[in-house]
């Protein structure tokens, strides 16, 4: 597999916020978000064995794992190779949404972030649905017609609003905190849950 970069930090958003995890970071993305905030991992990466991988994710004392990007289901035949072998991790995928998972029975949740017009990209159909209680959908907000959208894509794929979070878009502490206040109260509102981005208010990975 192509890999970005394999760490050791906290869990930053969705009902697992401030878990300590071990990130797999894979390389390569078929979307270009205009505020992503991995960039790097859209090309570069380098190649490494799947034995090796476990090596690496073995050395933290940790036994969460989160497979984030890049889109990481772009290599799920590697990713389903090392699953096999990984064994006694609780393990969560990051996901656009984009690409079907076939791997869904070595996952405990799957993290799916449709994007919305504010990234820039063109409309694309959902992949990853709603079809069991390991998925959840996470929505980045930069203003109030992003609600509308969302309403409207939940009506479309019968998604519950219980599996719903709603997150501030910003690249910055500051951004984040700014559209924190009127997005929780948006959140009462609708029923939606909110989560912050605790790496970019900490400025951590
Ligand atoms: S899908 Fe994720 S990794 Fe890909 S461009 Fe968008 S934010 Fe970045």
């Amino acid at each position: 597999m192509i890999i970005s970069e394999i760490f050791h930090s906290i869990q930053g958003e969705g009902p697992n916020a401030g878990k300590p995890a071990v990130f797999l970071r894979l390389s390569g993305c078929n979307l270009r978000c205009k505020w992503c905030d991995t960039k790097y991992a859209w090309k570069q990466g380098g190649e490494m064995e799947t034995n090796d991988i476990i090596r690496a994710i073995r050395k933290y004392p940790c036994r969460h794992l989160v497979i984030t990007g890049g889109e990481p289901l772009l290599q799920q035949n590697g990713l389903k190779e090392l699953l096999k072998k990984l064994k006694n991790y609780t393990v969560e995928l990051e996901t656009n949404g984009s690409v079907a998972c076939r791997i869904t029975g070595f996952i405990e949740q799957i993290n799916c972030s449709p994007k919305l017009k504010n990234s820039g990209n063109p409309p694309y159909s959902l992949r990853v649905k709603p079809a069991n209680k390991k998925v959840l959908y996470k929505f980045i907000v930069q203003e109030g017609e992003d609600l509308k959208e969302i309403n409207a894509f939940i009506r479309k794929y019968k998604i519950p609003k219980t599996s719903v979070y709603l997150m501030p878009e910003g690249t910055s502490r500051a951004t984040i905190l700014k559209r924190s206040g009127w997005l929780v109260e948006s959140c009462k509102k609708e029923g939606y849950n909110f989560s912050s981005r605790l790496h970019i208010i900490m400025n951590i990975k």
